[in-house]
Formats: structure tokens, C-alpha cells, sequence
């Protein structure tokens, strides 16, 4: 994990994901691998994501003897912005399986790089409960900045933003509007360019994750 000089943003810095995130980057790599690459690198993100989670105590027998072993304190929603964030979904399930899934849809306006919120639907009480929102590419931060609304909207207090690609622009528009959210990513890209894609970034992710 870095601790880049950006305040609430952390860079998930490990020599695995970083080879995984750069074969995601290879324009060769077709939607099966990179389904595939998505798919583990954010899996192995739920570590460094989840390291300060609370835990409370739990009495457990073991074969052995009764002993107080210690469970995640509270419930997990995970939140992908569709459609590229379904994605990172199963990696974390996999690590995260008794967590409840909302969904949220925002797109970008392609000529005015504006978000556009078009579905939400989020379990009744994810207000009580830590909330993951996942989205592989964090590029001009509108989709992103829109997603933390409304979950702020719902009651929602304790929440991190999830990303593999983060770019310098997205990560201060976010924390412009929501500085108390965590970013976690895997890198932090160069820049955009004029049409809102992340340089060197990956692409589309959504395209190329769906085969689009
Ligand atoms: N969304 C993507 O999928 N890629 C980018 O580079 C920017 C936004």
C-alpha cells in the first residue's frame, strides 16, 4: 500500500497487482482475459480496502475448546456504477460473500462528459451498513461524484470509492465535492484527454470488459 501525498487516497501498491494490471492494459488482451484480470485484481484489493473495518468478538467452538474469535462488525453493500463496475463485482464477492449488492447507473454524456443517473435500487438499509462502490476507471470523477450522492442521500455514512485507474482530474473533482471519501486504486494515470479517457489508462472498460 503507498500512501501517496494525496490526502484519503491510497494506492493498493503490490508486485501481483500491478503485473495483472498491466496485462489489463494491453489493447490485445480480449473481453475474456480481461474479465478475467479485472475480476482478481479486485479481488485482491479487498485486503488493503478492508484493513481498518471494525470487528466485534464472536464465542466459537472449535473442535478443541470454546474461544471468542472476532467477525466483521457490521453488514457490506457493494455498489458497482454500471455498467464497468459489474466487473470488480464477483472479485469481491468472492472475499466478501455475505455482502448485499445495490446498483447504481450513471453514464457519461459523451458531449458533455456530464453524468447522467438513469437506475439506482439499493437494499432497504444500506444506510447501517459499510458500503463499497466499485468502478474500474476513475476519469473525470462526474460518474463517481453522482454515485457518492446519492448514496449520501440514502443515509449512507461509511463508504469508500473503489477503482483500478484513477486519473489526477477525477481524483480532485471527487474529493472536491466528497473529501471524506477514501479512493482506493491500483494506479494513478497521467491525465485525460479531451474526450474524458484516462491516459495511458486502459480504454473503455466497459466496451472491453463487455466485448462491445
Ligand atoms: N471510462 C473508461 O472506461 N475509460 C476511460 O479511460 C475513462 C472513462
Amino acid at each position: 500500500m503507498s500512501g501517496v501525498d494525496l490526502p484519503n487516497v491510497i494506492v493498493v501498491e503490490h508486485p501481483v497487482i500491478r503485473t495483472k494490471l498491466t496485462e489489463l492494459r494491453d489493447f490485445t488482451a480480449d473481453h475474456r482475459k480481461f474479465r478475467a484480470l479485472l475480476d482478481e485484481i479486485a479481488g485482491l484489493m479487498v485486503y488493503e480496502v478492508t484493513r481498518d473495518w471494525p470487528t466485534r468478538p464472536r464465542p466459537v467452538q472449535t473442535p478443541m475448546e470454546r474461544m471468542t474469535g472476532q467477525v466483521l462488525a457490521r453488514q457490506v453493500t457493494l455498489v458497482p456504477i454500471l455498467r464497468a463496475g459489474l466487473g470488480m463485482a464477483e472479485g469481491v464477492l468472492r472475499l466478501l460473500p455475505d455482502a448485499r449488492m445495490g446498483h447504481l447507473g450513471v453514464y457519461r454524456d459523451e458531449k458533455t462528459l456530464s453524468p447522467v443517473s438513469y437506475y439506482r435500487k439499493l437494499p432497504p438499509d444500506v444506510a447501517s451498513t459499510e458500503v463499497l462502490l466499485i468502478d474500474p476507471m476513475l476519469a473525470t470523477g462526474g460518474s463517481g461524484s453522482a454515485a457518492i450522492s446519492v448514496l449520501k442521500e440514502a443515509g449512507v455514512t461509511s463508504m469508500k470509492f473503489v477503482c483500478l485507474v484513477a486519473a489526477p482530474e477525477g481524483i480532485q473533482f471527487l474529493h472536491s465535492v466528497h473529501p471524506e471519501v477514501p479512493i482506493y486504486c491500483a494506479a494513478i494515470d497521467r491525465q485525460l484527454n479531451d474526450r474524458g479517457y484516462i491516459l495511458p489508462g486502459l480504454g473503455d472498460a466497459g466496451d472491453r470488459l463487455f466485448g462491445t
